[in-house]
């Protein structure tokens, strides 16, 4: 249940990424979605509430969702999870696109690889699940927790993620959407990679690229 969910967003980096701190209300463990950079906002956020960062959950491989990942793994020692199918793109510029941009962009090898369905647990048995949503990059994830999706770069509020980086499909994200994330229930509160949340009954209704298509 969302009530015993704590969401805190906050927007890094230079294409202001969202990065989300999901903590549980029973405990003091949390997660973190995309750590785009060092926000030190991000990191006073963790001190002053006292949490223990369990994992760090990227949603896909590209720079400015993952500018953070090892300041953040070191300082708080928490585990980094990332798709197998993106995988590489945390520790090759040209592949997460920073080798293009203003400067490049790495991280070490993540310390789990998660694959469609996967589970991972935090707090008091709250459970987080991969839906695979390949189509902005190969392997894209989306991470549902309760009843809350955090959908990186394949759905936006009434927007939906680039498909003209290399390994970007058109077909393939409009399917991730309506195959995979439209079957969510309507009542799920979507937090995307960038912007404002929304939620899946607002999409079904509003989404332009999904509905046209
Ligand atoms: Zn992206």
């Amino acid at each position: 249940m969302i009530n015993d969910l704590s969401i805190k967003r906050f927007v890094v980096g230079r294409l202001q990424a969202n990065c989300y701190i999901v903590s549980a209300k029973d405990s003091h463990e949390c997660v973190m979605i995309d750590p785009g950079d060092l926000a030190s906002e991000v990191e006073d956020y963790l001190i002053d509430n006292d949490f223990r960062l369990k994992y760090i959950l990227i949603t896909h491989g590209h720079f400015d969702h993952i500018g953070g990942v090892d300041y953040f793994r070191n300082r708080f020692g928490a585990k980094v999870c990332v798709s197998a199918d993106d995988a590489a793109m945390l520790t090759n510029p040209a592949m997460n696109l920073s080798e293009f941009s203003f400067e490049k962009i790495t991280s070490k090898d993540a310390d789990i690889l998660l694959r469609d369905d996967d589970t991972l647990s935090f707090g008091e048995g709250i459970v987080i699940s991969t839906i695979y949503t390949p189509g902005h990059t190969p392997g894209g994830v989306c991470y549902k927790i309760d009843d809350v999706c955090f959908t990186g770069d394949t759905l936006f509020k009434e927007s939906i993620g680039r498909t003209d980086f290399p390994g970007g499909d058109f077909n393939e994200i409009l399917n991730s959407i309506k195959s995979r994330l439209f079957t969510l229930p309507d009542r799920t509160l979507v937090f995307p990679g960038h912007g404002d949340m929304t939620t899946i009954k607002d999409e079904k209704l509003r989404n332009p690229f999904v509905r046209f298509s």
